[in-house]
């Protein structure tokens, strides 16, 4: 006989189903205990290619659709994960003063993908990631690795730019994030860069100073991470480039591109 749910589970359970809707999360499943779904070797058929990285993708990121996770046209889905934010008031930042949603730039097949904080006082004017001062310097540091800022991808951990460019908030975080992990699975990169402290904990989920968290690859969910200082930082404390280029050039290694002779 199926479980029955109190009223109260009954109303959770509509306003977690009205939340992934929101997302573009539609379809449900449910999961059976492993015992009702063990099916022997030689029954089991292989996934055709497309539908097994859906598969895999959906386990990895749980936020997207699997027509985005396996997309042909990586460009048509982020039109519709843009569409799915639609004009957001998921949560405050949409009543103190943010001009407008600043949803990501770049190539939609991008094997590089850098993601800030969240935008500044320029990228709300312009609905652009990375526009102002901290984005000049950002463009000079894709130069110095070979590249051209139309080459990767640039997006934020959230959309919306935060009063006075305050830190954003834990919950507007994990409002905002699923957007964002849905661009990641639509444009599978082979590399991430995390900018700053902000960008590498609300990633990673790991609390700890920013000294510790640069220099090494992290796995997330798939995808090689890699920390670094925040450009708006760097702007403050010059000194620290030649760190910020350490980690560039561990990148660089690792998607195998040669650096022009220039300075970030
Ligand atoms: N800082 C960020 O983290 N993101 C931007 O888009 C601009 C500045």
């Amino acid at each position: 006989m199926p479980p029955i749910l109190s009223p109260q589970l009954k109303r959770a359970l509509a306003d977690r189903i009205r939340y992934y809707n929101e997302l573009g999360v539609y379809d449900f499943y449910r999961r059976e205990t492993v015992t009702q779904i063990q099916i022997q070797p030689e029954q089991r058929e292989p996934l055709p290619k497309d539908k097994a990285a859906a598969v895999i993708s959906q386990e990895l990121f749980p936020g997207s659709t699997p027509a985005e996770s396996a997309t042909a046209d990586p460009a048509q889905a982020l039109l519709s994960i843009r569409e799915d934010i639609g004009d957001c008031t998921r949560c405050r930042l949409a009543k103190q003063g943010r001009k407008q949603i600043v949803f990501g730039v770049g190539n939609p097949r991008a094997e590089l993908m850098f993601i800030g904080e969240a935008p500044g006082a320029d990228e709300d004017i312009q609905g652009e990631p990375f526009v102002g001062r901290a984005g000049q310097l950002l463009n000079n540091m894709i130069k110095a690795m070979g590249l051209r800022r139309e080459q990767v991808y640039i997006a934020n951990i959230i959309k919306c730019r935060p009063p006075g460019n305050r830190t954003p908030e834990r919950d507007e975080c994990e409002t905002c994030s699923p957007f964002l992990m849905r661009q990641i699975a639509t444009i599978r990169p082979k590399a991430i860069v995390a900018l700053g402290a902000v960008a590498a904990k609300t990633l990673l989920a790991i609390n700890a100073p920013m000294m510790e968290l640069r220099g090494h690859w992290y796995d997330f969910r798939g995808t090689k991470l890699a920390v670094t200082y925040h450009p708006a930082f760097l702007l403050r404390d010059p000194r620290q480039k030649k760190e910020a280029w350490k980690d560039l050039q561990m990148v660089m290694k690792e998607l195998g591109l040669v650096a022009p002779a220039a300075k970030i």
